[in-house]
């Protein structure tokens, strides 16, 4: 239809004074416009006007609302009433405009604009009234039945349909009636509520405030709403991530101290139990220290996955840290629970792990404290699924034991011991006792090994085969063994200065031989004391070479390279495999004390030991000589040197001092 027979059609609307024009949203531009809003934008013909592109400088944020207006149009049959300003030859024209939906004779939907007419106004309310039409920020006025009387775009952006309820808006009802309460008493109100919008639900932060309708004078609800879903989501992502383990995605200890209460609130009410179970993996750490901490982490990991495969959905699995898990089960016959969670767990568990290619087989031993009886609190709980748990590993691990108020005081006072070794080293408590080790062709002290030794305060001497393996498990033993290794080497320095050139062992665990760790305790130590490394041994046994790998290798040719001498400790006890004499750097040997004491039974073999050791020169030292019998074994197989309670029980330094200047074995010539 050409711009006359447009004429032709709204030629009535001519005899209205007030401008009126039809905007063509799909072309942005004005369709027909009577004589009065021909005045208003500045032109004299219908024609041009009709051909001038409106859409060509227009702002996105008044595109956007053009949509939404002819969206309204189409669904609502609406109707609204706005301040426009309006830039028909550049310089702004300020209208008050009532506009409407109107089809076109081809059906599209356009949009009817009554003008009532310029008024003046003053800059302010000009400047407001484009700033509420362009902001982000969601600005609704809603009358005291919750019905809106004004949105701005960005408000009616955010709603479903324009008449939509304040009310309807909110996911939670009971979130709208709180913020109502607020805004009746204290007249404002602001929280972060969830929003039903056309997008789905999103986090606003929404701020209301009761005032008065401009237009009514009526009372009304003065909304404006931020959208914080990204903050509100990066805030619950922190939030989860708090409470859970990162490597395996379980709960984590603060999720368990958390849900706690509530997992067992009203449990007794209901003719519930609950249980905890405390898992720790058998020998972990070895798989650590052989395969490495990648390794260690896919097999908790997997761990992680099974023990979550064999509970239900809404029993909680946690990782306390480390290879500590937790399950906690509410049930009615909470034992007849664990039980059946028992099978499945020690099950799931046996099947063979595939880590990194390696298969690695690791057993359970899981701790189970009951609610109420075992505790109330979540902490007096997991300390007695814990005392359980040392219980089944003591009864043989792989298996499950219930707490119980008698349960072994051996196990409290391991505990106990743990946390006072944990204080030994800086309180002093650690000592270094020396035992002589003689030359047995002539009953010179040739040397000494140093022995750890544990003045407890209440406890009185505790011995290494206590104390050290629980140093290695709470992973004090770097610290302990490069003191006593520090001590040593000091003590070499001073019986040195005083004349006497001795050669001073020191024992390893196999948990210190880590190439970054030990050589800089060892250079360290042996700096700080201005020790000749010569004078140094370091002792070690046949397990640590079980793996037979390359990094040990390099490593004991790193400890060999410093100047140190390496001797196997303890030979006889284990594989006896002389295949590790020829490969690894050693060059002393000792034969166990057990071998010594039994030659009775093991003549043979220990004389085909020392017979090897002769072949491929390594010299050889008697360990645990107690007897004159024995004494004589070791002369008759030319066995160069020995130690044992025959001379002398380990000392403290002074009295091996002492012992040095009387030198009492000496044999006379
Ligand atoms: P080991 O290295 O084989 O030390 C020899 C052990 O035999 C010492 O026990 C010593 O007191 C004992 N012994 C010596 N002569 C005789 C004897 O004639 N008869 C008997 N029955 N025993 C004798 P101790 O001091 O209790 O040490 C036990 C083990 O603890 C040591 O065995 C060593 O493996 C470990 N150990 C001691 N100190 C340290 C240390 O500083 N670091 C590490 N990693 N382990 C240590
Ligand atoms: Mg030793
Ligand atoms: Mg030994």
């Amino acid at each position: 239809m050409d711009v006359d027979a447009r004429s032709r059609r709204y030629d009535a609307l001519n005899l209205v004074s007030q401008p009126v024009w039809i905007f063509d949203f799909d072309h942005r531009r004005i369709h027909w416009a009577n004589r009065a809003a021909l005045d208003v934008w500045c032109d004299t013909s219908l024609e041009r006007l009709c051909m001038r592109d409106l859409g060509s400088d227009m702002s996105d944020a008044v595109a956007t609302r053009l949509d939404q207006f002819r969206q309204d149009f189409i669904t609502h049959d609406a109707i609204f009433v706005e301040q426009w300003t309006i830039y028909p030859a550049g310089r702004p024209v300020p209208l008050t405009v009532r506009i409407s939906g109107h089809r076109l004779d081809d059906g599209r939907m356009a949009m009817l604009c009554e003008a009532s007419g310029s008024v003046v106004q003053e800059p302010e309310s000009l400047r407001s009234v484009e700033a509420l039409l362009h902001t982000a920020v969601m600005i609704t006025l809603y009358g005291s039945d919750g019905r809106p009387l004004y949105r701005n775009p960005a408000a009616r952006a955010a709603a479903r349909t324009p008449d939509e309820r304040f009310e309807d808006r909110m996911v939670d009802p009971v979130e709208h009636d709180a913020l109502l309460d607020e805004l009746a008493s204290a007249g404002t109100a602001t929280r972060t509520l969830l929003i039903h919008t056309p997008d789905g639900e999103r986090w606003h932060e929404i701020s209301a405030r009761r005032c008065r309708d401009a237009v009514t004078g009526q009372d009304a609800v003065l909304v404006s709403e931020a959208d914080v879903s990204a903050i509100k989501n990066a805030e619950s992502r922190a939030r989860f991530l708090a409470l859970r383990d990162p490597l395996t995605c379980l709960a984590n200890r603060s999720q368990v101290m958390r849900s706690f209460s509530e997992s067992v609130e009203g449990i007794q009410d209901a003719g519930l139990q609950a249980a905890l179970m405390f898992i720790d993996l058998d020998h972990f750490k070895d798989v650590n220290d052989t395969l490495g901490h990648a390794a260690g982490d896919a097999l908790l990991v997997e761990v992680a996955y099974r023990l979550r495969q064999l509970v239900r959905e809404n029993d909680l699995v946690a990782r306390l840290g480390g290879d500590e898990f937790l399950i906690l089960l509410v049930a009615r016959d909470v034992r007849a629970e664990v039980d059946r969670t028992r099978q499945s767990i020690l099950q799931a568990i046996a099947e063979p792990f595939d880590v990194h290619g390696h298969e690695v087989r690791i057993t359970p031993s899981i701790g189970v404290s009951l609610y109420p009886r075992d505790g109330t609190d979540v902490h007096t709980l997991l300390r007695n699924a814990d005392l359980a748990m040392y219980t089944a590993k003591e009864l043989g691990r792989n298996d499950l034991a219930y707490y119980d108020t008698h349960m072994s005081d051996a196990v409290r006072s391991r505990i106990a011991l743990e946390t006072d070794l944990r204080r030994a080293l800086e309180r002093g408590e650690i000592e270094v006792a020396y035992q002589p080790i003689v030359d047995v062709g002539s009953g010179r002290i040739v040397g000494a090994e140093a022995l750890a030794r544990w003045r407890h305060p209440e406890r009185g001497m505790i011995p290494p085969s206590v104390f050290i393996p629980i140093a290695e498990n709470i992973g004090l033993i770097r610290a302990i063994g490069s003191f006593v290794f520090r001590s040593a080497a000091r003590q070499q320095v001073a019986w040195l200065r005083s004349g006497s050139t001795l050669r001073v062992s020191v024992n390893l665990s196999v948990r210190q031989l880590k190439l970054g760790e030990l050589l800089p305790d060892l250079t360290g130590a042996l700096e700080d004391a201005g020790g000749d490394p010569r004078f140094m041994q370091v002792e070690i046994t046949e397990s640590m070479l079980l793996g037979n790998d390359d990094a040990m290798l390099d490593l004991l040719h790193a400890v060999e390279a410093l100047g140190l001498t390496i001797v196997l400790d303890d030979f006889g006890t284990g594989y006896s495999n002389l295949g590790y004499l020829q490969r690894f750097p050693i060059r002393e040997l000792k034969i166990d004390r057990s071998f010594v004491q039994s030659l009775d039974t093991n003549r043979a073999v220990a004389e085909m030991i020392v017979s090897m050791c002769r072949l491929m020169r390594l010299s050889v030292v008697a360990e645990g000589v107690e007897t004159a019998e024995q004494l004589d074994w070791v002369k008759a197989h030319a066995i160069e040197r020995c130690q044992g309670y025959l001379f002398s029980e380990p000392l403290a330094a002074n009295a091996f001092t002492s012992l040095l200047s009387t030198q009492p074995f000496l044999v006379e010539a």
